[in-house]
């Protein structure tokens, strides 16, 4: 109730992206939930990807969503996928969080109940240890009967040039080659749509890719469904006569007899400013141009000559004609950023209960 605009997100996407992943991969899924799983909702995602049977558990990036999602008691392994802080190691542990290790120092100062991925840098100069270090911490923890897996990232799996990805992957095996077996993974959403099934490893970590969204160059390998159809509602519709202007700085002006709709999404809730100009949505179901700034938690929208009223929906972006895709082209950035930038005032529904909720509610 109250919302102004809402993220749908589709269960029937969700599961169908991640029956597609984990094929294509040919391993079990820890699925990236960082960030309120992408911008979708943490709880909603993680309750339905809990009970889909190629999910093995899930990522984090900082300690309190592990801690969330701990909460939620869904009884598969989470992952920290960043390095806890000293005094975080404890706690953390005591939740069952899995923790990343980059040193031999790190594998000494876990406590005994606590599971270990040893995390190999092979290229991405961001985390982990290095390829000729990785392999005297992993028979650390392993001595230390804490090792449950081994990690590495890509650095440009999403790119049509994979020479760099397979020099990682080569790096990566090389440490594999020296620990005893553990839950291996490498590849994010990139990597599994480019590289398909790896070889001794068991697990795949595909982030992006699992909400819907793929390269260009890789939307062939498997059929992906945007997960999230973003809605915010007409508040206000009005004439706007020849000669006027419309919204901050007057950019836009209208050289006819224009109905214009104010629509309650803003650059506060997400929607990019820099696509000022460029943006168009759905309206009654045709495609239409934003007309002027987008503002905080406005934008107007050029809906001369179609029904609409006070209350209507507006389709910002979702799975048809207007996508995640074409925002962040519009905005100058990348659909993470979108979807990561949805903010709290959006309302997540995940769409069954909507459907109950609209049946309740008439
Ligand atoms: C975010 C993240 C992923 C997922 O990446 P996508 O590009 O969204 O598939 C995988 N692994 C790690 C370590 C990450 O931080």
């Amino acid at each position: 109730m109250f919302a102004r605009a809402q993220a749908l997100i589709s269960e029937t996407a969700l599961a169908g992206n991640l029956t597609a992943l984990a094929r294509r991969a040919g391993a079990r899924l820890l699925l990236p939930v960082k960030a309120d799983a992408y911008g979708h909702g943490l709880e909603a995602v993680a309750r339905v990807a809990a009970r889909h049977p190629s999910v093995w558990g899930f990522g984090v990036a900082v300690p309190r969503e592990a801690a969330t999602l701990a909460a939620l008691g869904l009884g598969k392994p989470i992952l920290l996928l960043t390095p806890p802080t000293p005094e975080e190691v404890r706690p953390l542990a005591d939740l069952g969080v899995r923790l990343p290790v980059a040193s031999v120092e790190e594998a000494d100062a876990l406590p005994a109940h606590a599971r270990a991925h040893l995390k190999v840098d092979t290229g991405m100069n961001r985390l982990g240890a290095r390829p000729e270090e990785a392999a005297a911490v992993g028979r650390r923890l392993a001595e230390r009967g804490l090792l449950e897996g081994a990690y590495t990232h890509f650095a440009t799996a999403d790119e049509p040039d994979l020479s760099f990805a397979h020099e990682q992957l080569a790096r990566f095996r090389g440490v594999l080659a020296h620990l005893p077996p553990v839950l291996a993974h490498a590849a994010n959403g990139g990597g599994v749509l480019s590289l398909g099934p790896l070889p001794g490893l068991g697990l795949a970590r595909p982030g992006l890719a699992a909400y819907g969204f793929a390269p260009a160059h890789l939307r062939q390998v498997a059929p992906l469904i945007p997960v999230m159809t973003l809605r915010a509602r007409v508040t206000h519709v009005h004439p706007v006569r020849p000669g006027e202007s419309v919204s901050y700085g007057g950019l836009w002006r209208a050289t006819r007899e224009t109905t214009v709709a104010t629509v309650g999404f803003g650059y506060a809730d997400g929607y990019p400013r820099n696509a000022t100009g460029r943006a168009h949505v759905l309206v009654a179901g045709e495609r239409r141009p934003v007309l002027g700034r987008i503002c905080m938690d406005q934008f107007m929208v050029d809906v001369t000559g179609l029904n609409v009223r006070p209350g209507d929906w507006a389709e910002v972006w979702g799975a048809g004609e207007v996508t995640v895709t074409d925002v962040a082209a519009w905005g100058g950035t990348v659909e993470y950023e979108v979807l990561t930038g949805v903010g709290a005032r959006v309302e997540r529904v995940v769409e069954a209960e909507r459907e109950d909720a609209e049946a309740v509610g008439g």
